[in-house]
């Protein structure tokens, strides 16, 4: 079945387009049907561009992945702290390797292609750089999986029984909730139900705390509602910062969730204004506008991964 191009909302998708239209515009509009080689050079690079990862991004996926993996495999064995972390490792290693060799130039959605090696960036220069970078995500992985182990708020979780988990992360899951007629992606990462009946979920983190972080636990609440039918009395949501092994409760009530909901239809409004129908073609980018190179959110545009389009 062809992909057809629809409008849909995420938090993520609201954070970046409050960070950067242009770079919402070359995400989900610019790029879109540039996988296929038939399309026009430009839309190919743009969506080629947009499949760029930074290794802080694949950290997080990797940490991710062997978390669920780790809830997968229980019902058969119960996977260790060492076990778990070499695999982790493993797979970033090979990420890189994928990037460093070119692989993506087969498929993009299918190997990764990391930004550091697109734009040569100086922590890839050469085999030093690249161990000393490359270095501190292997322990920031270990780091992490050694604190979803260790860290005794989640005791409770490590040990319960896998028939009461409501949810476990899937691999390449694009998840999605109706919410008053909007498409609305939030794949939560991982919810189990206690003796009481209330269902706990935890957004797994490979960073420090961030102000969306509460925001997006809101998000999960709703879907929790939508998909779960589990309503905001018997739901509890916290944020695990795996490295610090902190687990952090969000509050979360029928107040705050209509605060959530009206931050929601607005962010919806505002990029419902701006949206097209991308299958008709690559449509005017001038609505979305860049960053003004020399404002102080510019430094915004050093990390972007579709920096080469507006020569930053
Ligand atoms: S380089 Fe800067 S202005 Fe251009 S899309 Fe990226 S963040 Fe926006």
């Amino acid at each position: 079945m062809a992909l057809t191009h629809e409008f849909a909302w995420s938090a993520s998708r609201a954070r970046g387009f409050g960070e950067c239209k242009r770079a919402h515009y070359y995400q989900y509009y610019g790029g879109w049907l540039g996988w296929d080689r038939d399309e026009p050079e430009e839309r190919q690079r743009t969506y080629r561009l947009g499949k760029l990862q930074r290794m802080n991004m694949l950290t997080g996926n990797v940490v991710h992945s062997c978390v669920a993996r780790y809830f997968r495999e229980k019902p058969q064995r119960e996977m260790e702290a060492e076990e778990l972390s070499e695999m982790a490792a493993d797979m970033l290693r090979k990420s890189f390797r994928e990037s460093q060799e070119g692989l993506w130039r087969r498929s993009a959605s299918k190997y990764t292609h990391l930004a550091e090696h697109h734009y040569q960036e100086e922590v890839v220069r050469d085999r030093a750089a690249v161990a000393e970078y490359g270095g501190g995500f292997v322990q920031r992985i270990r780091d992490c999986i050694r604190g979803f182990f260790e860290s005794p708020d989640l005791a409770w979780v490590r040990e319960a029984a896998p028939d009461t988990y409501v949810h476990v992360e899937q691999e390449n899951s694009f998840d999605s909730f109706d919410f008053e007629g909007t498409k609305v992606f939030g794949i939560p990462d991982f919810a189990i139900q206690d003796a009481r009946g209330l269902v706990h979920l935890y957004d797994w983190k490979t960073g420090g705390p961030s102000k969306n972080d509460a925001f997006q636990l809101h998000v999960y609440a709703l879907y929790a509602d939508v998909e779960w039918e589990v309503p905001v009395e018997r739901f509890r949501a916290y944020d695990a910062y795996l490295g610090k092994r902190q687990v952090v409760a969000c509050e979360i009530d029928e107040k705050s969730l209509d605060e959530a909901r009206a931050r929601i239809r607005a962010s919806i409004e505002a990029m419902r204004e701006l949206h097209f129908n991308a299958d008709e073609g690559m449509g005017d980018a001038t609505p979305f506008p860049q960053i003004p190179a020399n404002s102080p959110e510019a430094r915004t545009c050093r990390s972007c991964r579709f920096r080469e389009l507006c020569d930053r």
